[in-house]
């Protein structure tokens, strides 16, 4: 109260809807006159959760010191503090014990959702749905408000291109057109879609992340080198993040890894020059979890105070966990090592997004313990978590027409590990979701009754707690359970087999060297088919996995990723027909893991195909150059024809719009929705441009025999690209489009620009 008492005109404002008499800009210079040198780093200060905050105080170790530096108005943020109650606490001390008052932003990872769960990102990012992605953001931010929460950690948009990385599962995928629209999409969805939105009480602050070049760590292993070209760095890496900025993402995160020998939470040219110079980003940058300490370790700062200058002076504005500005900025500052000025500039960016977030007129606005109540878990949450499952299947392979299944007098026998797992399909980053649990395959299609539906587990996939890394297990060996699904098997009609990666194993720090079905699957998978071919195999996974066995012998297969709260019942439609699948994959699929990294958007090599007799020179000598599934690869239960392409012109004046339509007609006997994509090769170029790059997208939905015309419009923005200085240039010459329904079988038309 007393705290409360001691502001000035300037944030004790009248509450809306009247506006406030100072802008958020004089309201910031005027609070920043009042703070001391220490409040000032407190802001830059954020503390991971610390205690039950509605029982007794912390008493001893790190939580005390951290509940001491909260009261001293020491800490800025606070993350994984969760529910009204919780936050309400950390919330009232900030604001009643503290001198000035300051409110504190609450962060969260919210991957996919807070406690009703979306697919993993991954997944929706195969829906080319931009709607339903920004629905789910949406969604996502008007549950953890309802908690108290006012600012998540995502989206992540980092590209990456090696399965073997787990953090994959996080992401949009391989392609950064895809990835922007969906950076773009993900961002409004949190926020908004203006920068007043953040006012609302449901929405959140977003954080693009990790910037940059996490996703390309070396060999997919997590936390290491990343070494790329400038090439790759400005037409791959930055183009998502820079998207996530012109939605008017409030936050960005650096990243774990050095990016070409620097760290990416020391980088100044990626911090300064490029999100705060050229972009002129005006939020702030959190730096990863103590990532400023990491820096010690990657050889790059002394200690922790050199490692605090080179952070603060790169442009990290605020510690997450290092414990380092706290601990090392007063003094730097007051002994003339770092400038004050990079302090100022950080507290300026993070008042300033806690002024735009409506904290100062009333910091208790996301503590509503009646919508808190009404709003998490509930129907209507469900009802949008299960829309984007489904948008989120791929069909992979029908060949056999297994499916969909039959509604009646079949006998189907239900197989496999994750078959009636109930927390896998919640995949990994689901923190606020350990008391609730998804829907099983197993009971989604217990919903369709008429049929004979037996289950039998195969083999377990799982041994041992599966909470924590260290302590997962999955490489088990127990094969006792096939006798049984063997014997299911052979007693019915079609077999449908779950099977895949746990939804821990991908993720953080969730690496692999194989992409293999784990354990003794692929075994099952085998002693299956020996007695029943029918096979629909349901893949729950993370990441692309490589099933050469399966993609040959398997006659329906389904990439059904962990697809959250309403997993079984999203797959049960689909198996059943009452939802067409329309997914295309937003990674490509290998063959094996060694031809990893592989992605569409490749460069042609001096050696491609010989055309005489059709060998690629440069490829390997015991695989196939190709994946086994491409980027933008996903069929439906209908069957689409496209016409040619045409073009309104051969030849174009730079500037002028590159128009092209082709019509597409649903030739099969089901609706359905495809994803028509067209691709661009620019022929020659001061930098060897990709053989394809994805430039347009459009989800048409069409009746039995509907024919649609689909339009693109090409502007400088799609036809150019990043020069090795950052430069974006649109050179004349010859293109090609490619327009089709993935990345390898799009139709050719070719023009010239003048
Ligand atoms: C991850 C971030 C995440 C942070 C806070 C880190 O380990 O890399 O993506 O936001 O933890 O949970």
């Amino acid at each position: 109260i007393l705290a409360f008492a001691t502001l000035t005109l300037a944030q004790a404002q009248p509450k809306k809807p009247s506006k406030p008499i100072l802008s958020v800009e004089q309201r910031i210079e005027d609070l920043l006159k009042r703070m001391t040198l220490e409040e000032k780093v407190g802001q830059m200060n954020q503390y991971n959760g610390f205690w039950e905050v509605t029982g007794p105080a912390p008493s001893g170790g790190d939580a005390q010191r951290k509940y001491e530096h909260l009261k001293k108005g020491w800490v800025g943020s606070m993350l994984n503090v969760r529910g009204v109650d919780q936050v309400r606490a950390v919330q009232k001390i900030a604001i009643e014990e503290t001198r000035l008052g300051i409110p504190l932003i609450i962060g969260f990872d919210l991957i996919h959702g807070y406690k009703t769960i979306s697919p993993i990102p991954l997944a929706e990012a195969a829906s080319w749905d931009m709607e339903a992605i920004k629905a789910s953001a949406q969604m996502a931010a008007d549950e953890a408000s309802a908690a108290g929460i006012t600012w998540t950690f995502g989206p992540n948009v980092d590209i990456s291109r090696d399965a073997r990385w787990g953090r994959v599962m996080e992401g949009a995928g391989e392609d950064p057109f895809l990835g922007s629209k969906i950076a773009m999409a993900r961002v409004q969805g949190f926020q908004g879609e203006t920068r007043d939105d953040l006012s609302k009480n449901n929405t959140i602050a977003a954080c693009a992340k990790h910037f940059a070049g996490y996703g390309f760590v070396e060999a997919g292993k997590e936390y290491n080198t990343v070494d790329i070209g400038t090439a790759t760095l400005y037409n791959t890496v930055l183009p998502p993040f820079e998207a996530a900025k012109k939605a008017g993402v409030r936050t960005f995160m650096n990243a774990f890894n050095l990016l070409n020998g620097i760290p990416a939470t020391g980088n100044s040219f990626l911090q300064r020059d490029i999100l705060k110079g050229k972009w002129q980003f005006d939020g702030f940058v959190i730096t990863d979890w103590a990532s400023i300490r990491e820096m010690i370790t990657h050889g790059y700062a002394k200690d922790g105070a050199a490692a605090s200058k080179l952070a603060v002076e790169a442009g990290a504005d605020m510690d997450m966990e290092s414990h380092l500005y706290v601990a090392e900025l007063v003094r730097l500052v007051q002994e003339g090592k770092v400038e004050q000025k990079w302090v100022d500039d950080a507290v300026r960016r993070i008042l300033r997004v806690k002024f735009e977030l409506g904290l100062f007129d009333d910091p208790y606005r996301y503590c509503d313990s009646k919508r808190e109540k009404a709003t998490i878990g509930s129907a209507t949450q469900r009802a949008k978590a299960l829309d984007m499952a489904k948008k989120s299947v791929v069909l992979l392979k029908n060949d056999k027409r297994l499916l969909p299944l039959k509604k009646e007098g079949q006998r189907i026998a239900l197989i496999g590990p994750l078959a009636a797992d109930k927390t896998s399909p919640l995949g990994s980053w689901r923190i606020a979701a350990d008391d609730l649990s998804a829907v099983s395959v197993w009971e989604g299609m217990q919903k369709y009754t008429g049929n004979q539906l037996t289950y039998a587990e195969g083999a377990p996939l799982t041994m041992g707690k599966t909470t924590f890394v260290d302590e997962l297990v999955f490489n088990t060996s127990d094969t006792r359970g096939f006798e049984k699904a063997i014997q299911v098997a052979k007693d019915a009609d079609v077999v449908v087999m779950v099977l895949g990666e746990h939804g821990l194993q991908s993720g953080e720090a969730r690496s692999r060297t194989s992409l293999d079905l784990p354990g003794v699957q692929q075994q099952l998978l085998e002693a299956i088919y020996a007695v029943n071919a029918n096979i629909v195999l349901v893949l729950q996974n993370g990441r692309p996995l490589a099933l050469p066995w399966a993609a040959e012998h398997i006659p329906a297969i389904v990439e059904a990723w962990h697809l959250g709260t309403e997993s079984g019942n999203a797959i049960a439609q689909v198996l059943y027909g009452d939802y067409n699948p329309s997914g295309k994959l937003p990674m490509s699929f290998p063959r094996n893991v060694g031809q990893c990294p592989i992605y569409y958007n490749h460069f042609s090599t001096g050696r491609p195909t010989n055309s005489e007799n059709n060998v690629f020179w440069s490829h390997y000598s015991d695989s196939e150059n190709t994946p086994q599934w491409p980027f933008g690869f996903g069929l439906s239960y209908t069957t689409f024809a496209y016409g040619k392409p045409v073009l309104s012109k051969a030849t174009y004046v730079q500037g002028e719009p590159v128009e092209v339509q082709v019509s597409i007609t649903n030739t099969g006997n089901y609706a359905g929705s495809e994803v028509v994509q067209l691709y661009l090769h620019d022929h020659y170029a001061r930098i060897a441009r990709p053989v394809k790059e994805l430039k347009g997208f459009q989800k048409v939905t069409l009746a039995p025999g509907e024919t649609q015309t689909v339009k693109f419009s090409l502007t400088d923005a799609e036809l150019g690209f990043y020069d090795t200085t950052g430069t974006y240039v649109v050179e004349p010459g010859t293109f090609s489009l490619f327009i089709g329904t993935d990345s390898e079988k799009g139709q050719e038309v070719r023009f010239e620009l003048q």
